[in-house]
């Protein structure tokens, strides 16, 4: 078997650091409105992971969080503000920021919540009106 791989993250000034191991459930670009607002960019990169398999290594205690619904805890550094992760803790799992993992080779399967998108992107890949339907949404597929 394969050691499984560990990545490392951190947030902008670095004072914040973890790592992710292993593979993440999940990956894709979120167009939702909250994470719009949230990351100031016009899609989330998006990477679905086991909470297990996200360790705090350093500056836990610098670490803010903000929740809008229990659905996101919103996860910042006290010193630069910078965003790395979300916690959902109705889906398990934890969003970690591509951006904030830059070894880590993000691999976009879906789009989701394009029905809110305002930056159409022609890549081939799924564009789901919201979430998939096992993750409760409905499913739906939209043109690009
Ligand atoms: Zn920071
Ligand atoms: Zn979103």
């Amino acid at each position: 078997m394969n050691e499984q791989q560990t990545y490392r993250g951190s947030c902008f000034c670095g004072s914040v650091q973890f790592t992710v191991t292993g593979a993440p459930e999940a990956m894709g670009y979120c167009h939702c409105e909250s994470c719009r607002h949230w990351s100031g960019g016009p899609v989330n990169a998006f990477s679905l992971w086991k909470p297990e398999a996200v360790q705090i290594t350093r500056g836990a205690d610098n670490i803010g969080t903000y929740h809008k619904t229990d659905n996101s805890y919103r996860k910042w550094c006290k010193t630069c503000g910078g965003h790395f992760f979300t916690e959902h803790p109705g889906m398990g799992l934890t969003d970690v920021y591509a951006a904030a993992i830059p070894d880590f080779d993000h691999q976009a399967a879906v789009h989701v919540n394009y029905q809110e998108t305002t930056l159409r992107i022609k890549d081939g890949l799924p564009k789901l009106k919201d979430f998939p339907a096992e993750m409760g949404g409905s499913g739906d597929v939209l043109p690009e």
